[in-house]
């Protein structure tokens, strides 16, 4: 569904992510994994347009959408949704909600449907439609900015770090949600940081040291690699 292919990055003249390639099937949940700084996020941002390739492609369904400008890449339903949230702190948790659906032009009905849908995947959403942005904790914030993406009806979800910072009993919420999502038919390519997370939630995964894309397979198997252990995993 979602293809990169030899994807080179630079800031100025450091390259940020060199000759990467990988692809997302269609319905999976695809990890990439790594330390900080590894190219991880720079990988997600050139998917969605905010920074061009100076090598490589990117296709989705067979369609070249690298250098396309971010506002057509979602239109296409790549939907990002990035590290630290970034949900806008003085609106409420509707108008957060209602933002991610400013490009869409079906009708009112569909858009409630779909806002009763997150209110269902995030109950302790719902009960805070009218109270603004900052007022919610970490972890309410990260359930709204994947609302906020959802309301956009994404075909495939780049999903960047959602649990950086999190309680781990708030984590294991928003994975549910996420896992759910999955299982409706969202396609997911998921940055965590948090290796285990990651892999037991991922079908197939990349492994991304210094820009490069060192070892890949089934999430499953990864889980299992004893470089991956010992790098990523505690040994
Ligand atoms: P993290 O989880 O910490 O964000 P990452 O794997 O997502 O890690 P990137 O944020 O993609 O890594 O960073 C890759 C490299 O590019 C790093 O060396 C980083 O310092 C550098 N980098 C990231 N953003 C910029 C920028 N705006 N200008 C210059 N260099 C940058």
């Amino acid at each position: 569904m979602l293809k990169c292919d030899s994807l080179s990055v630079y800031y100025g003249k450091t390259c940020a992510v060199h000759d990467v390639t990988f692809s997302v099937p269609e319905g999976k949940i695809v990890a990439l994994v790594g330390a900080n700084g590894a190219g991880k996020s720079t990988t997600l941002k050139t998917i969605s347009g905010l920074l061009r390739p100076s090598h490589g492609t990117i296709t989705f369904n067979g369609e070249r959408i690298d250098g396309m400008r971010p506002r057509d890449i979602v239109a296409r339903g790549i939907i990002h949704v990035p590290e630290g949230r970034r949900i806008f702190p003085g609106l409420t948790v509707r108008e957060n909600l209602e933002i991610g659906a400013c490009l869409r032009c079906d009708g009112k009905a569909s858009l409630e449907r779909d806002l009763q849908h997150v209110c269902q995947l995030f109950p302790q959403l719902a009960k805070r439609m009218n109270q603004l942005g900052w007022s919610l904790s970490g972890g309410e914030q990260q359930m709204l900015a994947i609302g906020r993406g959802l309301m956009a009806k994404p075909k495939v979800f780049l999903l960047d770090e959602p649990s950086l910072g999190l309680a781990p009993v708030v984590v294991e919420k928003l994975f549910e949600g996420i896992k759910q999502i999955n299982a409706e038919g969202l396609t997911i390519l998921l940055v965590e940081q948090n290796a285990y997370l990651a892999l037991n939630t991922a079908d197939l995964a990349y492994v991304v040291e210094n820009g490069r894309t060192v070892l890949h397979g089934a999430a499953s198997d990864l889980l299992k690699d004893e470089s991956v252990k010992r790098a990523y995993l505690g040994g």
